[in-house]
């Protein structure tokens, strides 16, 4: 039997409760479908930061590496842990060592739930350049503290990190609706953004059969809230497409539904699965979070694993599960009530 070795990171807050319902769904959809996963948990969190000081071993890229895939809940808990540490401490070096450089995020709306907007189809695909650009992490601060200190935080941009995601993008609108929107503010940022769009304009030779747009920022985001049904691919950099996503999350009815995947799309590193959402340290310890997100989450990482009839029967059973109304209305149900149901309707 086909076996994958799944690496487990429930991180903070609802990351426990969410990966935890996710695993149960994904292990009863890899049983329907034949195939074993074989999971290890890591307990890689800001607890662990406050035990150890790190917030993963020394030696966590290199463990890792071994997995063939890995489901991540959240992490953060801001009231004992700057942000920057727990960030620039677990996620963003998996996402750069393991060059996870697609970040995809589908935005749609499930059945049942009705979004904050009055358009009620749309079905875009955000595709954020997840290795570079804004979140290099170049930078530095010096007369700390004094009345002339100074912060520099350089965007980095190369030809490559450009080249590849926009080439991923345009293969992903090759594979959809043959329509793709690429995010840039070239008009205010002369030197990246400029590049970005030449490196667009170039690829857009290779690809007639994709429609290319290019839109600033600003107008992106005006555009997913007044015509998000006219979008299809939608490609940005490391900021703007974190930025963009949450505004996705919102019109397709909140955090709990927004789903996401860090690709290494030559397979040659571990690729890692997590919900949009963060650890949700408001709600960690009341039992309601959603976890349709993480288990969306999940079904793409069966996708990426080539499991593509299991992934199909997860997103199945989320929709039936919501199309009955549950996990629809924040708070509403629990999160074992949520899972439960998608669980009965996966058989
Ligand atoms: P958040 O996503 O944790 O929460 C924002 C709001 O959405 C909260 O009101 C929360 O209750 C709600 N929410 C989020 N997920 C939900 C779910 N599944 N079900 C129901 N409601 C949900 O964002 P935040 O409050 O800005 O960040 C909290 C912590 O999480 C911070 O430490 C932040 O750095 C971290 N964070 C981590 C990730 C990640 O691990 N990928 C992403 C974003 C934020």
């Amino acid at each position: 039997m086909t076996s994958y070795k799944i690496a487990l990171i429930p991180g903070d807050g609802i990351g426990a409760a969410v990966t935890e319902a996710a695993w149960e769904v994904l292990g009863r959809a890899a049983h329907g479908a034949g195939f074993k996963l074989e999971g290890t948990t890591f307990p890689w969190s800001c607890d662990f930061y406050e035990k150890t000081g790190a917030m993963m071993p020394a030696d966590g890229i290199e463990t890792l590496r071994g997995y063939d895939a890995i489901l991540l809940g959240a992490v953060g808990w801001p009231k004992r842990v700057p942000d920057s540490v727990s960030l620039h401490g677990l996620l963003l070096p998996i996402r750069k060592a393991f060059v996870q450089y697609a970040n995809i995020r589908p935005h749609r709306l499930l059945p049942g739930v009705e979004g904050p907007l009055r358009a009620s189809a749309f079905d875009i695909l955000c595709i954020r350049e997840n290795t570079e650009g804004e979140y290099a992490g170049a930078g530095g601060r010096v007369h700390n503290g004094t009345a002339d200190e100074v912060a520099v935080e350089t965007s980095i941009f190369t030809r490559k990190g450009v080249e590849r995601i926009l080439r991923f993008g345009f293969e992903q609108a090759r594979k959809r609706r043959g329509k793709l929107a690429s995010v840039t503010k070239s008009n205010a940022q002369k030197y990246s953004m400029v590049f970005w769009d030449e490196i667009t304009a170039k690829l857009a030779a290779d690809y007639p059969d994709v429609e290319v747009t290019n839109y600033h920022i600003d107008a992106m985001a005006a555009r997913m809230v007044m015509a998000p049904e006219s979008l299809d691919v939608v490609v940005a950099s490391n900021l703007f497409g974190d930025i963009l996503t949450d505004l996705g999350a919102a019109i397709q009815g909140g955090l709990g539904f927004a789903a996401s995947a860090n690709i290494n799309p030559e397979r040659d590193a571990p690729s890692m699965f997590e919900p949009v959402h963060g650890s949700a340290p408001d709600i960690a310890h009341l039992g309601i979070a959603n976890p349709i997100a993480a288990i969306w989450s999940g079904a793409m990482m069966l996708e990426h694993l080539g499991e593509a009839e299991a992934a199909k029967a997860v997103m199945t059973a989320i929709e039936a599960a919501t199309a009955r109304g549950i996990g629809i209305e924040p708070g509403k149900h629990k999160t074992q009530d949520i899972t439960a149901a998608v669980l009965s309707a996966l058989g």
